[in-house]
C-alpha cells in the first residue's frame, strides 16, 4: 500500500505515532492531508480513539481568549499540536461568514477544527487526528464521545478498502439531504470550503447539465419564433 500511495504521490507521514498501524496520516500533493487506511477494514470496526488536545464549554468569553487560556494549561506538545493544524480563516478574503470579525490565528484554527462531543453538546474539542478529518457528503467513518473514557471514537460506517481516505459529515444530517447548492452554501459559510466530493461533483455537474439545456431550449424558442416571423 505504501507503493500504491507513492505511486499517487501521497507521502506517508509518520508523525503520529498512537495511530495503529493500519492507520497513516498522509499529507497528499493537491488536498492537504488526509487520514488513510492501510488494509481492508469491515464496517462497525473502531479505527482509533483519541483523547483532547482541549476543550472548550462555549459561553461568553471570547474565544480566542479562551483557547489561549486552555493552551497556558497543557503540555507544549499539545500547544504545537494545536498550532500546526489548517486555519481556514486564514485568508480573509475566502471567509464569508466571519469576514467582518477577522479571529485570531487561536480562534481561526479552533474554527476550521473543532469537532462537538455530540449534536446536542455545547463543548467542543481540537484533536490531533481526528480533527484531521476531511469532510464527504458520502462519509465512511463516523465520531462517538465516550463521556466514560474522555475519549473520542472514530468507527468505519461501511467496509473500508486499503487506500481508502477517512472522512466523516460536517453538516447535521438534515443538511445532508438537501441539494449540493445547499450542502455548499452551509459549507462554505461555516468551514470556509466548497465540498468535492464526488456525490457534489456528479450532482454539480447534473444542474449544470440540466441549466445548459434549459438556456439551449429557451434560446432554440426564440431562434424558431423568429424564423415563423420571418
Ligand atoms: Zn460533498
Amino acid at each position: 500500500m505504501v507503493d500504491l500511495l507513492s505511486f499517487y504521490g501521497i507521502l506517508i507521514n509518520k508523525s503520529h505515532p498512537l495511530l495503529p498501524p493500519e492507520i497513516e496520516i498522509c499529507k497528499t500533493s493537491t488536498m492537504g492531508y488526509w487520514i488513510f487506511v492501510l488494509s481492508d477494514i469491515p464496517a462497525s470496526t473502531l479505527l482509533f480513539s483519541e483523547s483532547p488536545l482541549i476543550t472548550v464549554n462555549h459561553g461568553d468569553a471570547l474565544l480566542d481568549v479562551l483557547i489561549k487560556t486552555l493552551l497556558s494549561a497543557v503540555y507544549p506538545h499539545s500547544i504545537r499540536c494545536f498550532y500546526n493544524l489548517h486555519n481556514a480563516h486564514y485568508c480573509w478574503e475566502h471567509s464569508s461568514y466571519l469576514f467582518n470579525h477577522k479571529p485570531a490565528i487561536s480562534a481561526g484554527i479552533w474554527l476550521t477544527n473543532c469537532v462537538f462531543l455530540s449534536t446536542s453538546s455545547s463543548t467542543s474539542a481540537i484533536f490531533n487526528a481526528i480533527s484531521r478529518i476531511n469532510h464527504s457528503c458520502i462519509l465512511n467513518a463516523e465520531l462517538a464521545w465516550s463521556k466514560d473514557h474522555r475519549l473520542m471514537g472514530v468507527f468505519a460506517k461501511r467496509d473500508l478498502m486499503a487506500g481508502d481516505k477517512v472522512s466523516s459529515s460536517y453538516f447535521e444530517e438534515d443538511v445532508g439531504h438537501r441539494l449540493v447548492q445547499v450542502r455548499r452554501k452551509y459549507l462554505q459559510g461555516r468551514w470556509v470550503f466548497e465540498s468535492g466530493c464526488n456525490r457534489c461533483i456528479n450532482e454539480a455537474a447534473y444542474w449544470d447539465g440540466k441549466h445548459k439545456s434549459s438556456a439551449f431550449d429557451n434560446n432554440k424558442g426564440v431562434e424558431s419564433k423568429t424564423w415563423r416571423e420571418d
